[in-house]
């Protein structure tokens, strides 16, 4: 008979990341990116914690400003640290897209980030024609709503958008346009 294994208790002084995880800024997937932070002992339960993902990086830094009209910048400030720039006048899960948008940049487009201006509008409908903005709106829709966890709240909301908007923190225009991407309908 062939049965699970237990797990083997983790060593406190050996983390996971030195074994046998890439350095958090070669990660290349949405996917990547939460099975990483999950190993890493990052909680993620009804919505990702995409604060916590961008903090944890020390190559990292996160910084709330008035940002007028944009929603967003990432600067590199010294070699290998880059500062992500969050308009703090935004609703909060206006935010969290922001700053996933912008930390998918620094991982998808890390050398032309010299060449970003110094902030953006970031659209999440009807395609930036720009490859390299609809990636990153792309990795930030995949990320903080990974169609496990879409299905999920699906579920349990019974389809309410409203519900599932609030439980996966992210605006009702973004979880739309991912809906309709996964499939679903959207009335
Ligand atoms: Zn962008």
């Amino acid at each position: 008979m062939v049965s699970k294994s237990p797990r083997r208790p983790r060593k406190a002084d050996t983390p996971a990341s030195a074994r046998d995880l890439p350095p958090p800024g070669l990660l290349q997937s949405p996917e990547q990116v939460i099975q990483y932070y999950k190993r890493m002992g990052l909680e993620v339960d009804s919505s990702i914690p995409i604060e916590a993902i961008i903090g944890a990086n020390p190559e990292l830094e996160l910084r709330y400003a008035d940002l007028g009209i944009n929603d967003a910048y990432i600067k590199k400030i010294a070699e290998n640290r880059f500062e992500i720039g969050v308009n703090s006048k935004h609703h909060p899960n206006r935010q969290r897209f922001s700053m996933a948008h912008e930390y998918g940049h620094y991982l998808l487009h890390r050398g032309k980030i010299h060449e970003m201006p110094e902030g953006e509008q970031i659209l999440h409908r009807n395609g930036d024609r720009n490859r390299v903005e609809y990636q990153a709106n792309d990795f930030a829709a995949e990320l903080l709503m990974p169609e496990m966890l879409v299905r999920k709240s699906f579920r349990s909301s019974g389809g309410s958008l409203k519900k599932m908007s609030d439980t996966l923190c992210v605006s009702k225009e973004a979880l739309k346009y991912r809906l309709e991407n996964l499939g679903y309908k959207v009335t």
